[in-house]
């Protein structure tokens, strides 16, 4: 079957970022689409690490797809060589077998599928196979969005499971701060001689545990997060430390703005201060992507409610995302990007990663009737 040689080729093809060398995917599916007769670009910021794109019919709309070339490390506990596809009871398991080659080798078929009705096309559809994904998108879907003036009507990622029953159309922000605590260094039989960094940055984390987020309910998100993902202080016990560090991983709702969550972490640190003068924070900015949500009355989420019932006999739910993905990056520029795919959530990112050989034809099928009804 042609859809199993080519997922298997794709996880032979070891792409894990860093470094990516995604250039290896690049170059099998231009060959792909020469053997095909589809047209395509690369496009590039790095050589070895290149996005492509291949486009069927022409002129506006332009539907996108895109399913991302890289994959994350093996790491441990596989039983099997996560960069040599094996196939086993009715599934096919290797690195990137979900996320997101799986999708990938469905979005080839797809493509093969439009060329023989192309001409009937009305609009572009773009297949893209972006780089970097698992590791911000600077090479790949951010570059092309922002630097190459690729500029859909609508985009769908296959990059978030869900055995096709879910619709994703909203996704938290995310804001990642840095808190660096400045003290003074004493010996650690005089503690009063030195101004404890890591003991005043606990002061003010402690402030930050019980502080409420203001912010309206979400039908499909939950509520805002604070994750204390690190800290850092201290050399040894004997020693008054006079630096640390602790970063917090921050996801909020679309109706809480970013400057105002990092105020209000200004503000409690202005408090602790103002009953110990000895703090000394500062805070830096990481990272920040706005919350995002696209109209559940969109033209495309209605066609792949309808043509996932007609194919498959149930319709998808909408749903909404705690994570990030590089749809942010489209709904920042106003495009409507929804994440819609097979496959099984638990599978990303661990050992033995694995989809169905059965869900992966049917997302093909599903997923050509997609392109053709939007574009027609
Ligand atoms: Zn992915």
């Amino acid at each position: 079957m042609e859809s199993v040689k080519i997922l298997k080729d794709l996880i032979n093809l070891k792409t894990v970022n860093p470094p990516g060398d995604e250039i290896r995917i690049v170059n099998y599916i231009k060959k792909f689409f020469t053997k095909n007769k589809i047209k395509f670009k690369i496009f590039a910021k790095d050589k070895k690490r290149p996005n492509i794109i291949g486009y069927l019919g022409k002129g506006k709309p332009r539907l996108l797809i895109s399913c991302h070339s890289d994959t994350v490390p093996a790491g441990e506990g596989w039983s099997t060589n996560p960069f040599k596809a094996v196939v086993k009871n009715k599934r096919i398991y290797g690195r990137g077998a979900l996320d997101d080659k799986g999708p990938l080798a469905a979005l080839l078929m797809a493509a093969k599928e439009i060329k023989k009705i192309e001409n009937n096309l009305k609009g572009t559809f773009l297949v893209c196979i972006p780089s970097d994904e698992e590791r911000g998108s600077a090479f790949g879907l951010k570059y092309l969005i922002n630097k190459c003036k690729i500029k859909p009507d609508f985009a769908m990622m296959p990059d978030n499971a869900g055995s096709m029953k879910h619709i994703s159309v909203a996704e938290k922000g995310v804001l990642w701060l840095e808190l660096n605590s400045k003290g003074k260094i004493a010996h650690g039989s005089r503690p009063e001689k030195g101004i404890n960094a890591v003991s005043n940055l606990i002061e003010v984390l402690n402030l930050i545990k019980k502080y409420n987020m203001k912010f309206k309910e979400h039908n499909l998100l939950s509520k805002p997060t604070i994750n204390l993902g690190q800290i850092q202080g201290g050399n040894a016990p004997n020693m008054v430390p006079s630096i640390a560090k602790a970063v917090l991983d921050i996801r909020f709702l679309p109706s809480q703005n970013p400057q105002q969550i990092l105020n209000d972490i200004k503000n409690l640190i202005k408090k602790a201060k103002n009953k110990n003068k000895t703090i000394n924070i500062n805070v830096n900015i990481l990272e920040k992507a706005q919350a995002t949500e696209v109209d559940e009355n969109n033209k495309l989420i209605g066609i792949i409610k309808r043509i996932t019932k007609k194919t498959l006999g149930f319709e998808p739910k909408i749903v909404g995302d705690s994570g990030a993905s590089d749809a942010k990056s489209l709904i920042a520029k106003s495009i409507p990007a929804v994440g819609f795919s097979f496959g099984e959530g638990k599978m990303f990112h661990v050992a033995n990663e694995n989809v169905k050989i059965k869900e992966l034809n049917q997302f093909s099928v599903v997923l050509t009737e997609i392109v053709k009804s939007v574009l027609k």
